[in-house]
């Protein structure tokens, strides 16, 4: 067992850190506030590898494995969460297009989406289908030999009408999760439409809408894996995704430390500064022993996906829950010990608690991977 990053590893992360404490950081308040889409900054970003870091070179690819991109996540969200979780998801759809894709698609998008020339969104959930993400509705019929006609609906989309690619996981046959298909549908489509803009908690500089399809003609090209893979696909394209949104929490946690270090440096009351309190030296080390636990469980999932590990799946569930909730509860901490002064924005906190709340909502519920964990424990022990 290695526990030390390779030179290459660290050099990687210290690129993905310069970057987000020039680009990200400085503007990550305002996007926030104004609810601004920084798609330059994310094109920059594309040209550091970091659009399709997963991805097969042969394309245009980064070529790196999942701790590499597990690394870089983690040092982007220090500097803007919610920029990073939208970069995560368009890295999950350039993968699942470079594994699965023919060589036709894959030479058709991977080029726009490693550049992000394009911009991709994941459409899984339906209004009616979340959790229960096989029971979605949305049709692809096969219209003679060249179309498949879509129709239907997904809601939540991260990326909305901003991106010009879209993932849609569709019901091309029977009604269990073997007559799933996974579609690439582009922006322009005829019948595709965006529902309004979702205001929300957190996650403001990224738009999520509901998505239409009203007989949309896709080109049977554009089945990404064989009719009926979509489903396993989607699933696969979350195994790692999980552990993007799992380390996009480190890197909120991490800011949060970061400022109660130097705030408990600098407040007194009582005539002592806070960290001279034990009561704040305690909360301190506790936060960091949370954050470091998270970060071997992230770092081991992102391992097990590299390594094919049979138990990625539960890894990669158990990486989510466990750093989504305990990142989380740094934040809140961090936010206390900044006292009144935290609830502002004039200090991180809000917006890190704000954008980090959603990790435990999507990309899977945290019940739900409690439900992969335990389905996958009780199997092994009959196995
Ligand atoms: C900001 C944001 C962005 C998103 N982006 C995307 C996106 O880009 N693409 C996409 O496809 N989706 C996206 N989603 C959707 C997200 O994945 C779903 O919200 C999530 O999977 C939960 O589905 P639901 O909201 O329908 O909740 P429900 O499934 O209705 O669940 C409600 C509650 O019931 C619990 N529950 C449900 N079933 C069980 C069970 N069997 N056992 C125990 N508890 C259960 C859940 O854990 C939850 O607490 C996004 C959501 C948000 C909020």
């Amino acid at each position: 067992m290695e526990f030390k990053l390779s030179e290459d590893l660290i050099a990687i992360k210290e690129m993905a850190r310069a970057f987000s404490e020039d680009e990200l950081m400085p503007n990550a308040s305002e996007w926030d506030e104004k609810e601004l889409f920084p798609v330059e900054k994310l094109k920059k970003s594309a040209e550091l590898g970091m659009a399709a870091i997963y991805v097969d070179e042969k394309f245009g690819g980064t070529g790196l494995n999942r701790l590499a991109a597990a690394l870089i996540f983690e040092e982007l969200s220090r500097g803007c969460v919610s920029t990073s979780a939208f970069l995560s998801i368009h890295n999950m759809v350039a993968w699942m297009i470079d594994s699965h894709g023919t060589d036709k698609i894959r030479k058709k998008y991977i080029p726009k989406l490693s550049s992000m020339e394009w911009v991709s969104s994941y459409c899984l959930t339906e209004s009616g289908s979340g959790s229960d993400a096989a029971a979605l509705k949305t049709t692809a019929r096969k219209k003679g030999n060249s179309h498949y006609v879509v129709n239907g609906s997904k809601s939540f989309i991260s990326g909305g009408p901003t991106s010009d690619v879209y993932a849609v996981m569709c019901r091309t046959g029977d009604n269990s999760s073997n007559g799933i298909s996974c579609l690439l549908i582009e922006k322009g489509t005829k019948g595709l439409s965006f529902g309004k803009k979702e205001k929300k908690l957190g996650w403001n500089s990224q738009h999520t809408s509901s998505i239409n399809f009203d007989n949309c003609e896709v080109p049977l090209d554009n089945l990404v894996g064989n009719e009926g893979d979509g489903f396993k696909l989607a699933m696969k394209g979350l195994d790692g995704g999980r552990v993007n949104i799992a380390a996009c929490s480190i890197g909120g946690a991490n800011l949060a430390i970061e400022s109660a270090l130097d705030y408990t440096s600098e407040r007194k009351q009582f005539g002592k500064y806070l960290n001279e309190f034990q009561v704040t030296q305690f909360k301190l080390a506790d936060m960091a022993t949370n954050l470091e636990a998270s970060k071997l469980m992230v770092y081991k999932a992102a391992s097990s996906i590299d390594n094919k590990d049979k138990n990625a799946t539960s890894q990669c569930a158990m990486a989510k829950r466990f750093a989504t909730d305990t990142c989380f509860q740094i934040c809140d901490e961090a936010l206390q010990i900044h006292g009144g002064y935290g609830y502002l924005k004039d200090f991180p906190l809000e917006r890190l608690i704000r954008d980090l709340r959603v990790h435990k909502i999507l990309e899977g519920t945290n019940e739900i991977m409690r439900l992969i964990i335990s389905r996958n424990l009780i199997k092994k022990s009959r196995d």
